[in-house]
């Protein structure tokens, strides 16, 4: 047994760095959650959990949300920003409101109000249906609910309602002709409006989000416009009514300096218009603060160069300069942050079900008489293969490899020799590999440097990357990906993961790594008798409710844990959600359950018939395709 311990596993997997003090190894091996940040606090076994699920009948894959971590995630960016602005002298108020549309799952919401509620912390929404969602869960009178994206008449009705209901709801303007509609809705309903402009910024952002900024930026006004809505508002009356200042330069900003910049920009902009009459009240910061998701503190597009206590002390400290420079009073402040918010508190759980190894190595490659030449070479290749002809041994059986390929096109050689050809080959490449293993990367030959890679057993995964991981397939995002137990052992097996859709880019290939990505992750070697399940962490701002259905495969199955330090566990499950069904999901592409199973049904009659089955046997199919109809989308596993 080669010594490893808990530690090795925490840096090799790197969870202190993007766990952030939630997440660690517990004695067994196991990961687990610390809902405080505690290592002598309460302790959650991640596979405790697991078992729970299984004995209410609740399959993986599966959605865990640690509601601990949503809340704790409100309170610190609340508490850390009035700290700031105490130390700051700092005289307006954080106002921040949480976008929906990172994680619009009603719970998460619903949570995320309560444990804001005492912070006033409001809700954002950038479309009619995630406002009328927000108009209905937040109630709180002095929170502020923040609208953006484009919008028509029934949009800014709705925000109207809003107002008659005693709500803050400030629309933001994000193209001119927004401004004239929200003043005919306004009067026709006989309600003074509250009204934000978003500003077209020249600050960028950096990172996979740059184009939200800049000049050829999606929504927001020039400042042309600015001037000439300021205009229109004096004319119709309205000039009271524009009370805040709103701009986004995009989502995971890796760098600190962009928004030094942008508040900077927008500060000034902000100044100038309050100095010509203009009564803002409120500075809206958009979103943006990232998340470090591969721990390394900056320089990959995964990470970034700043935490969270960084960025609120730029935005308050620079607002501040340039507000007392311009004589200007400190605006109320305003953040969207999602992201930052939402994404640590959930994982997918999946299970690893089965591999496919490049080396089979139980084929039987023994020699045979009369057996083609180049059998005879490939075998004596790898048995001379020794420390000073690596390189050597690696070309010959490359070589002997793509000849027994032409010679089998011929039909010179059989199907036997085919298969001992390519065994031999794929076992010299791994001994090969053991013998460079303690080779310096510099000094390794250029072929050598992707066996690794190439040797790598697929890990097959019971979930859809398309479903559950949906950047990671669209813009690459990187996230941590760990084994929920034996982490006391040493894991031996590159691997990279394959899910169970039809689909080559169903496939995670990169993972997180000391500077740069990795393209392996190293694993356990399979048990026939223990399952092996994977934590997938980080997935809860924008995965979580982005997933599309590919291959009909659907929602996952979803529990929501809470930390209570009285149990002997240390958590509960409060509720527990059914993944969406076979059934719903044919549904939403227009089949009918009830008729799928009736054409079915009648199939079989027509054989039951014709003889060819037994009456007893066709009831029992029947049963059977119904039952398959009301389950689970995914791989069932005992
Ligand atoms: C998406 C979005 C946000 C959320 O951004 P995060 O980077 O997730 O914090 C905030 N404001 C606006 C206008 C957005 O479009």
């Amino acid at each position: 047994m080669i010594e490893w311990t808990k530690e090795d596993a925490l840096n090799h997997y790197r969870i202190p760095h993007w766990g952030k003090g939630f997440f660690g190894i517990n004695d067994e091996g196991n990961l687990s959650v610390y809902p405080e940040k505690r290592v002598d606090g309460p302790r959650i076994d991640i596979s405790e959990i697991i078992t729970e699920m299984k004995n209410q009948d609740i399959s993986l894959p599966a959605v865990i949300r640690f509601h601990d971590i949503l809340r704790h995630q409100v309170a610190e960016i609340n508490k850390v920003f009035r700290k700031v602005i105490d130390e700051a002298d700092y005289n307006g108020r954080y106002c921040g409101v949480y976008p929906i549309k990172v994680n619009q799952m009603r719970e998460v919401v619903e949570e995320i109000v309560d444990a804001g509620a005492k912070y006033d912390y409001g809700l954002e929404a950038g479309s009619k249906t995630e406002l009328m969602s927000v108009l209905a869960l937040n109630e709180n009178k002095r929170s502020l609910t923040v609208l953006n994206g484009y919008k028509d008449e029934e949009y800014m009705k709705l925000a109207m309602l809003g107002i008659k209901l005693g709500r803050k709801v400030f629309v933001v303007i994000e193209k001119y002709s927004e401004l004239p509609l929200l003043i005919k809705v306004a009067k026709e309903m006989n309600v003074a409006p509250l009204i934000g402009f978003r500003s077209k910024l020249d600050t960028v952002g950096g990172g996979k989000w740059t184009s939200s900024s800049g000049e050829r930026a999606k929504f927001g006004l020039t400042t042309s416009e600015i001037l000439k809505g300021v205009e229109l508002l004096k004319k119709e009356g309205f000039e009271d009514s524009l009370k805040l200042f709103h701009f986004h330069i995009g989502s995971q900003i890796p760098e600190i300096r962009s928004f030094k910049e942008a508040i900077n920009e927008g500060a000034r902009i902000f100044c100038k218009l309050y100095q010509q009459g203009v009564p803002l009240e409120y500075f809206d910061v958009g979103g943006g603060l990232g998340v470090d998701y591969d721990g390394s503190k900056g320089g990959t597009e995964s990470s970034i160069n700043y935490d969270m206590e960084e960025y609120i002390s730029d935005i308050v400290y620079n607002l501040k300069q340039i507000c007392d420079l311009e004589e200007v009073p400190h605006p109320n402040i305003v953040t969207e942050s999602g992201r930052a918010i939402t994404s640590r508190h959930s994982c997918v759980v999946v299970n690893v079900f089965d591999k496919i190894d490049m080396v089979k190595e139980d084929f039987n490659t023994n020699i045979v008489t009369g057996e083609h030449i180049l059998v005879t070479n490939m075998r004596d290749a790898m048995n001379d293969l020794g420390k000073d002809n690596v390189l050597e041994t690696f070309n010959d059986v490359s070589q002997f490899k793509s000849e027994a390929h032409s010679a089998f096109k011929l039909g010179v050689i059989d199907l036997r020799e085919k298969a001992v050809i390519e065994t031999i080959y794929w076992m010299t490449l791994r001994k090969i590999q053991e013998l460079v293993r303690d080779i310096e990367w510099d000094e390794l030959p250029e072929d050598l440097k992707d066996l690794d890679t190439r040797l790598c057993s697929k890990y097959l995964c019971n979930f859809s990357v398309f479903q559950s991981l949906p950047d990671t397939w669209a813009i690459g995002q990187i996230l941590p990906i760990v084994p929920l137990t034996r982490l006391n052992e040493k894991p031996t097996v590159n691997t990279t993961l394959a899910d169970i859709t039809c689909d080559s880019d169903g496939k995670v290939d990169k993972f997180i790594g000391i500077g740069d990505s990795e393209e392996t992750l190293m694993l356990h070697d399979l048990k026939e008798d223990e399952e092996y399940n994977l934590g997938i962490f980080m997935t809860g701002a924008y995965q979580d409710v982005m997933g599309d259905n590919h291959n009909l495969l659907g929602r996952l199955n979803e529990v929501h844990v809470f930390c209570d330090d009285e149990d002997p566990l240390d958590f509960y499950i409060e509720e527990a959600i059914r993944g969406i069904s076979s059934r719903k999901v044919l549904q939403t592409m227009q089949y009918n359950d009830q008729a799928l199973a009736s054409a079915v049904k009648k199939e079989l009659d027509k054989q039951i018939k014709r003889g060819k089955i037994q009456p007893r046997e066709g009831v029992r199919l029947v049963d059977f395709y119904e039952r398959c109809l009301r389950g689970y989308t995914y791989l069932k596993h005992e």
